[in-house]
């Protein structure tokens, strides 16, 4: 199921009056089902000690969102500048900022290993001495390579570009020790959008086995296994959701059979994303247009400036027309935006009620890796962020980009290289 019908219940009646107040093209977000959706993760997780969730903060970079996610009592996962300093601005402390980069670049390790630092998540053994200020703690992304077949959306291990490979990961935390480090944590990232909580079990089993082949090797302990993000969410009716009981109750038990054999466990951490957040969005647009053609085309007023994923993967998101979504659905149409692209499409050949101009439609799921992944091509800006608070009231949480954001880096002091200088 996308959208869950307590979301549903509270939005749809409220679109007329929102369109109103803030006129489409808007994001809008759920904070109830946001936090729900947190306490889940946490109960569900309660039987492995330290265990936190670091929210991707890539999947929606908004800073209402992150405040929610600091008061649930989460860490965040940044891989950039900017992202740190979202986090540090919301207060977070070092050991709340899981700084999982890859493809580091110099000046990216100064900013992250100033201000107390953060977590210090590495991608490569060749970056050991480029860290400036070596951390306590250090930790390393796991790449399985040939030992996982790969999930749907983030391909073969094999073929990834991330992390270090278990032939060197021994030699990484040796490394990392010979340069001070006394702290450890061990990473990893093989799925996305994974509905088969199995998937997710096999690569908990999996890091706990490295943990557990680096501890006897080198004689440390890790404080905290990572098992990244990659729970998968339903972007389509009859998809079901991830079974995180059972998914839970069976790594809760590898965790149990790590400390039996050991005497200790590491925490458990893990970056979610598209879980947290990603059903708890939807992107809501006017029909302005429609054309006959050799297909019949809907033209809506936000294009894939405000969601790309339908565009960069093919990938599907529900779409209701509001009051008529118990209608019959007799038409076919593609949903298209204004962009001079023709992959510009919310959806291809879909079943649809009737649509006129005028008509709202709710695009669902895009609260992750939604708004945070649109751009400015074309000259199509991003639309507002909004959030549906739990007591009801809308509130604007980030204004739509204007021309003048758009002509913004034209504001800078002139500069020439003569020639022949
Ligand atoms: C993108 C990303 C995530 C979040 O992925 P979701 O699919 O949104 O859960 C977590 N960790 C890292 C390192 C990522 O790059």
């Amino acid at each position: 199921m996308p959208m869950s019908a307590s979301f549903k219940d509270r939005l749809f009646p409220r679109i007329p009056q929102i369109q109103q107040h803030f006129q489409t093209p808007f994001h809008i977000y759920d904070e109830s089902g946001i936090r729900e959706t947190g306490a889940q993760l946490v109960k569900a997780f309660s039987g492995i000690p330290g265990f936190r969730e670091f929210f991707a903060v890539k999947a929606l970079p908004n800073r209402e969102i992150l405040k929610l996610m600091k008061e649930m009592g989460f860490g965040f996962d940044c891989s950039s500048i900017p992202e740190v300093i979202l986090a540090r601005e919301l207060g977070a402390r070092p050991e709340d900022i899981m700084f999982t980069s890859n493809n580091t670049s110099q000046e990216e390790f100064d900013f992250a290993t100033q201000d107390g630092g953060c977590i210090m998540n590495l991608d490569d053994i060749s970056l050991i001495e480029k860290v400036p200020h070596f951390p306590e703690m250090i930790c390393f992304r796991y790449n399985p390579g040939p030992r996982r077949t790969g999930n749907v959306i983030i391909g073969n291990p094999e073929e990834a570009k991330y992390g270090v490979s278990h032939e060197q990961v021994v030699e990484a935390y040796r490394q990392a020790k010979e340069r001070g480090a006394t702290r450890f944590g061990l990473h990893t990232m093989v799925a996305s959008n994974e509905l088969d909580y199995t998937y997710i079990v096999e690569t908990a089993r999996m890091v706990l086995e490295v943990a557990e082949e680096v501890e006897a090797a080198l004689g440390i302990k890790f404080e905290f296994v990572n098992i990244g993000g990659g729970f998968g969410i339903p972007y389509r009716p009859e998809q079901k959701t991830l079974d995180l009981a059972r998914m839970s109750a069976e790594v809760t038990e590898l965790f149990d059979g790590f400390r039996k054999r050991h005497g200790h466990a590491p925490a458990m951490f893990m970056e979610s994303g598209r879980f947290m957040t990603g059903p708890h969005g939807a992107l809501v647009t006017t029909a302005i247009n429609s054309k006959d053609t050799y297909r019949r085309y809907i033209g809506v007023d936000a294009c894939m400036s405000a969601l790309m994923r339908p565009a960069l993967y093919g990938a599907y998101h529900h779409i209701d027309v509001l009051g008529k979504d118990r209608d019959p659905k007799t038409e076919i149409y593609d949903v298209v935006g204004s962009l001079c692209e023709n992959n510009d499409k919310f959806a291809v050949q879909r079943e649809l009620q009737p649509i006129e101009d005028g008509d709202i439609l709710v695009i669902h799921d895009s609260g992750a890796h939604g708004h945070a992944m649109g751009f400015q091509y074309n000259g199509r800006l991003r639309p507002k962020e909004l959030m549906l608070r739990a007591d009801g009231r809308v509130e604007l949480i980030r204004r739509a980009e204007t021309v003048e954001d758009y002509f913004a880096t034209y504001d800078f002091e002139p500069s020439v290289l003569p020639a022949g200088a």
